[in-house]
């Protein structure tokens, strides 16, 4: 496996922060040619780096996952986010976390993910809703995996009639009438919600001005869905910023009216934020 050394180590991590977990195809390359390494084990070399984005105040298990792309060329990292006193429901896998950083920021064909342990049952069967579940790579300590191999007999999106897929589906051009930011309803536009049909997303806004977004991921077996609201949170311990400690001005959430069902899970992890961050909720009628 290709070796980075402390320097460049720590220019990753802060190009990282910068880019909420993206290292962009530049930069791949550029360690690639830098490392004399392939695709695959430069990915195997970012998991110590992915897992340092990792917070687990409960277990103290710090999960990397970084996904390769094929169509853009780049890298997205992945860690796990656990809220103390909370369900154990609500934490964000690391596998979940590069899925929807990815996502979030521009990826086309997920190719592969390396993770730094085995992936629990269910972030197989969330990988399973992705549009390239049947070619994904999976990198693992122990070897290469196909995701049939780990998710044999699977209950997938077509089990329940839903011919969609993460990655794959068609942005909702639909009008949204609320006072929210354009790119938080573009968000909304673009959840992936094929089971509960509640189109939703939210935005974090820190007092320094920068903005994080979050879509809500639904999944086939309905417990490993992504909220929007662990997904903002996700992105905001991959810019670097610890839950408790981050200054956080705003979030709002958004959800469908008729359908709504984010509002108590937003609540109960935002118990994790620092201060009285509180939550400013609107719902749409979808037309
Ligand atoms: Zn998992």
């Amino acid at each position: 496996m290709a070796l980075i050394d402390n320097k460049t180590e720590l220019f990753i991590i802060e190009s990282c922060k910068q880019s909420h977990g993206v290292i962009n195809s530049e930069l791949v390359n550029q360690l690639i040619l830098q490392l004399e390494c392939d695709i695959e084990s430069l990915q195997q070399a970012l998991l110590p780096i992915a897992a340092t984005f990792a917070q687990a105040p409960i277990s103290s298990f710090y999960v990397g996952a970084v996904i390769f792309d094929k169509q853009t060329g780049n890298m997205y990292l992945g860690a796990n986010l656990e809220f103390k006193h909370q369900a154990l429901s609500l934490v964000v896998h690391a596998e979940q976390a590069a899925i929807a950083n990815a996502w979030i920021n521009g990826a086309k064909e997920i190719t592969s993910i390396a993770i730094n342990a085995a992936p629990c049952g269910f972030c197989r069967q969330f990988m399973n809703e992705l549009s390239t579940a049947g070619t994904l790579e999976i990198l693992l300590p122990t070897g290469r995996y196909s995701l049939e191999e780990l998710l044999p007999c699977d209950f997938g999106p077509q089990d329940l009639g839903n011919q969609e897929s993460l990655m794959s589906h068609k942005k909702e051009n639909i009008e949204i009438e609320l006072p929210v930011s354009e790119e938080l309803k573009e968000q909304v536009r673009l959840a992936y919600v094929p089971y509960s049909k509640n189109m939703s997303a939210a935005e974090l806004v820190l007092t320094d001005g920068r903005v994080f977004y979050g879509r809500y991921a639904e999944n086939a077996a309905y417990s490993p869905s992504l909220s929007p609201m662990s997904s903002v949170l996700s992105q905001l311990a991959l810019a670097g910023e610890k839950l408790p400690e981050a200054e956080v001005e705003r979030i709002t959430l958004v959800e469908t009216k008729g359908y709504e069902n984010q509002k108590s899970v937003a609540q109960a992890v935002l118990t994790n934020l620092n201060g009285d961050s509180s939550l400013v909720h609107h719902v749409f009628e979808a037309k």
